[in-house]
């Protein structure tokens, strides 16, 4: 690691604001303490009411979590083995990305949580007493109103104000933070609509149903061709729990105004959007409870993460399609970045010029994500792991040497990036062997190779 870096003396500790506390606010607030600072996270709701679906973590998640020393088993994850893609109509696998050398290749495996799961794993790690750094705190019941920017200070709906150094909005898609930043997007919605619905592993075996839950998988049935419909099976809480994703044209059901939390929807609505599916997993869907509308949303890329002394971060910063299964990693991803750029080897007092190095790092690299996640609402070869399998019959990707690649996921080293951005920063040379915290040599499946 170049000297150039070493013995920042302006490290100061900080006193930091953490709005919103799901997946992404929970993540900075353990990468902040563990970065030596003093963290509050303030969360409007007062967490009785989420509903489960799955969430998944991939190797550039995963490592977050070991680095910061959660014990992943209490979030009851299943080790995914394999992305299955099936033909929509028989079952048959179309395109199968075995995982047997993943965890080899790239150092951590990829994981399949339940939400409520990952959330209480989270929150353990960021609250508790044991644990590098001092233990976060968390207020609930505190919607944030406004921020002054001037003066650092937050208003809460309840009345309450509160002064931070750092302020972070992790508030999730519908960000007040990131209004008060001055972005305002033009949102619309998206060509497909999503519901969910969860099925018991043990009702399905019962049953006499196919058991699903043995492939220790992540699996698909259509998004080919150019199509919007497509079923996701997620396995989780060790194979207990099959979490589906069922996505269909908008035109044959319009759910952009519900919202996910109201009363469960009849499976019949589930079912209608697909008289032709596999009947294995329809059978599955029939037997589907909890059935709730995912809206979704298409928002293009902000302009930028960070004003000031506040920068936002996870959906509310880049919210994107769920079909690269990379909302919560890109989540962890930023919240990572902050622990590092704040830590005592960088920081080097200044929250604002630190913020613009979280920015710079974060900025390219969730922008690309949340674009091939749009392609792959429609064509699952766009799909990280399906996008490698180049041999596969009927294979065809947008623009072959701008497809999102495994490699860039999990060949990234975020530390060099960081470095990279704090020399041109200070306006010294950067001599490393990497490119934006890609190794220079390291090929990428879409043929290209990094520094060539
Ligand atoms: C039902 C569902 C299923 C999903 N499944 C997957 C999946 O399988 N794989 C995947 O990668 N991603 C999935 N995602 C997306 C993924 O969960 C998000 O990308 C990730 O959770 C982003 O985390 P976040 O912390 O930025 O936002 P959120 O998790 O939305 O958290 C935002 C938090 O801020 C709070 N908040 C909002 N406004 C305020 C305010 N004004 N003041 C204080 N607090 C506020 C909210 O109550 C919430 O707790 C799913 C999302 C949903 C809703």
């Amino acid at each position: 690691m170049g000297s150039q870096f070493a013995g920042n003396s302006g490290w100061r500790k900080l006193d930091v604001g953490v709005i919103g506390g799901g997946i992404g606010g929970l993540s900075v607030a353990i990468s902040l303490r563990r970065a030596g600072h003093k963290v509050t996270i303030y969360e409007r709701a007062d967490f009785a009411g989420e509903k489960g679906a799955s969430v998944s973590c991939a190797a550039n998640g995963t490592r977050w979590l070991e680095e910061w020393e959660i014990d992943v088993q209490k979030g009851d994850p299943v080790y995914l083995k394999k992305l299955i893609s099936r033909d929509w109509y028989t079952g048959e696998p179309y395109s199968v990305y075995d995982l047997a050398d993943y965890e080899k290749r790239w150092g951590y495996v990829y994981w399949m949580f339940h939400r409520q799961y990952m959330h209480a794993m989270l929150k353990e790690a960021a609250l508790a007493e044991e644990g590098k750094g001092e233990a976060a705190k968390l207020l609930v019941n505190h919607k944030c109103k406004s921020i002054d920017m001037e003066a650092n200070k937050i208003e809460f709906d309840n009345g309450v104000t509160a002064t931070h150094d750092l302020i972070i909005g992790a508030d999730g898609i519908g960000s007040a933070v990131r209004g008060v930043l001055g972005i305002h997007p033009e949102k619309r919605p998206g060509p497909a609509s999503c519901l969910h619905a969860n099925v018991m592993t043990e009702d399905a075996v019962r049953l006499g149903l196919t058991d699903y839950s043995k492939d220790n998988a992540l699996e698909y049935w259509g998004g080919q061709e150019g199509k919007f419909d497509k079923i996701v099976l997620s396995p989780c809480n060790g194979g207990k729990l099959l979490s589906y994703y069922c996505f269909f044209p908008r035109d044959k059901g319009d759910y952009t105004s519900h919202t996910w939390g109201g009363d469960d929807l009849p499976v019949e609505e589930l079912l209608a959007p697909y008289p032709e599916l596999d009947r294995r997993v329809r059978e599955h869907l029939a037997i589907g409870i909890e059935v709730q509308p995912w809206r979704l949303w298409i928002h293009d890329p902000y302009p930028y993460m960070n004003k000031k002394n506040v920068a936002i971060l996870g959906d509310a910063a880049h919210p994107m399609m769920p079909h690269q299964s990379q909302g919560a990693c890109m989540a962890i991803e930023d919240a990572a970045a902050l622990g590092i750029v704040f830590n005592q080897k960088y920081f080097n007092g200044n929250v604002a010029e630190a913020l613009e190095i979280y920015s710079q790092v974060r900025l390219p690299r969730v922008t690309k994500v949340q674009a091939a996640a749009a392609k792959a609402a429609y064509n699952i070869n766009e799909r990280i792991g399906f996008s490698s399998n180049t041999d596969v019959e009927g294979y065809k990707v947008e623009d072959e040497s701008k497809k999102l690649t495994v490699e860039e996921m999990n060949g990234y080293d975020m530390y060099k990036d960081v470095e990279e951005k704090i020399a041109a920063q200070k306006g010294q040379p950067w001599t490393e062997k990497f490119i934006t915290g890609l190794p220079i040599g390291l090929q990428l499946s879409n043929g290209v190779t990094i520094g060539a």
